[in-house]
């Protein structure tokens, strides 16, 4: 086992690339290496070393030929909610023991077909119902920080697996904040596209009017590579948008004066940590100093978002995990005599205790007497905060607000208490909620040094300006 060693973004390997094909057979072994020296973080249930290994050497021969696709040689890991032909996948999920995906995810696919290597799945929260990573049957995931604290969830093997050097880019899945909340924890950027920019087929639904998938990097120009090679139309999945994809690496940089909106709510919430809404009013003062505009908005709507959001993603996902019954997939009991006793002992078993609760919250708001005001109420509040966040964005560029309330907390710190880990979600679900895209950026560490994200929102399908903005922000100088 060698020692941990620094990995160079993939934007700036091409050239390196092209002329010593070989690199990226030493590309990946440098990730295995990564991996193996860094085992107690868990970030990986499963990693594909020799068929990595072979895939590299292939890869290696096809740049040789100049016939190497888009990504060729970048090194992706995947979460465990994405398909991938011919391997498990397991939602971290003891009820998928023993589960083989016979096709591979869209976007896993595509990545693929222009010769991206696929180094293994990560770990996460259980069918991504999480925020810590804390729910999984792989045991928790560590922060490379500070492994005494989370890395967040539910995406948190691919945040620390870019965080900790063991892949170039990773992709999650972002159904209320699983990409934003655990690249803020970890210091990495997670952009989640608008809801629909990609195809979810290959996806294990969660809560499917809002799950997307999403991309972690350390690196802006990899993060925007990977957008523009997973996007798009796809005919396995209808709900997936036809509008064209743009090439959105060639619109990092950011030229004009934006019109910036900051919700007064987000800043005044009581449960903001200090430092997190200090760093956040600084990056808008030297906005302000660079010339753009910011200004407050009123969004009394804001302390419906997150109730609003489990109202209506437990109802989805109560109906979406209601396939897994011991019948079709993976798991079954073997103590089980009758048909009822097979369901039953089945999901008892084979689902951990978080996923259980949201089933059982989810089957009462979707029931009989309370389907009107639970579940259609929370559609109706939907819309009203969707209406408003659309009306807003048609009179700004963006919105700012912080990612998380807190930055990475201590293992075990939220696990008793559900809604205090609910709460962890405040900031994400808004994007969630309305199908908007948004990106968390790196902004400043705490006192502790440990890592801040900054939220910037935007219209639907405006990935090109999000990215670009994202991009001029990270590199603005700030007091503080
Ligand atoms: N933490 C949120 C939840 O538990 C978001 C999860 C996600 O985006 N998959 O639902």
């Amino acid at each position: 086992m060698g020692k941990l060693t620094e990995l160079k973004p993939f934007s700036s390997l091409i050239d390196i690339l092209q002329n010593e094909p070989n690199t990226c057979i030493d590309i990946v072994k440098q990730c295995l290496n990564n991996i193996v020296s860094q085992a107690d973080l868990n970030a990986f249930v499963r990693t594909y070393d020799g068929e990595a290994l072979t895939t590299a050497d292939q890869v290696a021969k096809k740049l040789h030929a100049k016939k190497a696709g888009k990504v060729a040689g970048m090194v992706v890991g995947i979460k465990d909610l994405l398909c991938y032909q011919d391997h498990p996948v397991q939602a971290s999920s003891k009820i998928l023991e023993g589960f083989i995906s016979q096709f591979s995810a869209t976007c896993v696919q595509r990545l693929v077909d222009e010769d991206a290597i696929i180094i293994g799945h990560q770990n996460c929260d259980e069918f991504g119902m999480g925020s810590s990573n804390e729910n999984s049957a792989f045991g928790p995931v560590r922060n490379a920080i500070d492994t005494t604290r989370v890395p967040g969830g539910s995406s948190g093997g691919s945040a620390v697996a870019v965080q900790a050097d063991m892949c170039h880019v990773a992709l999650g899945t972002d159904t209320g904040g699983s990409v934003r909340q655990p690249a803020a924890f970890c210091g990495i950027i997670g952009l989640k596209p608008t809801y629909s920019r990609i195809s979810r087929h290959g996806m294990i639904a969660y809560a499917s009017s809002f799950d997307t998938i999403g991309i972690f990097a350390k690196d802006i120009r990899d993060c925007a590579t990977v957008l523009e090679v997973v996007a798009g139309a796809d005919t396995f999945d209808s709900t997936v948008s036809k509008q064209p994809v743009p090439h959105y690496s060639d619109y990092l940089t950011f030229s004009k004066k934006a019109k910036i909106a900051y919700l007064k709510e987000t800043l005044a919430y009581t449960g903001l940590q200090d430092e997190i809404r200090l760093h956040t009013t600084a990056t808008m003062d030297a906005l302000k100093q660079a010339g753009h505009q910011v200004e407050a908005i009123d969004f009394p709507l804001l302390e419906y978002v997150l109730p609003t959001y489990y109202v209506l993603t437990t109802a989805e996902a109560s109906a979406n995990l209601a396939r897994l019954d011991g019948v079709r997939y993976g798991y079954r009991s073997p103590s089980a005599n009758t048909i009822e006793e097979l369901y039953t002992k089945t999901r008892s078993e084979g689902f951990g205790q978080e996923v259980q609760r949201r089933i059982l919250l989810g089957a009462f708001v979707l029931g009989a007497n309370h389907y009107e005001d639970c579940y259609i109420k929370a559609k109706k509040i939907r819309r009203l905060i969707k209406d408003k966040l659309q009306a807003i964005l048609s009179d700004y560029d963006f919105i700012l607000l912080p990612t998380t309330p807190s930055t990475a907390f201590k293992i075990g710190f939220n696990a008793h208490d559900p809604l205090a880990m609910y709460w962890a979600d405040v900031y994400t679900t808004l994007a969630s909620v309305a199908g908007l895209p948004a990106i968390s950026i790196p902004n400043g560490t705490d006192q502790q040094n440990l890592p801040i994200g900054l939220q910037i929102i935007a219209n639907s399908f405006e990935e090109t300006h999000l990215l670009g903005f994202a991009n001029y922000i990270m590199q603005l100088p700030k007091k503080i």
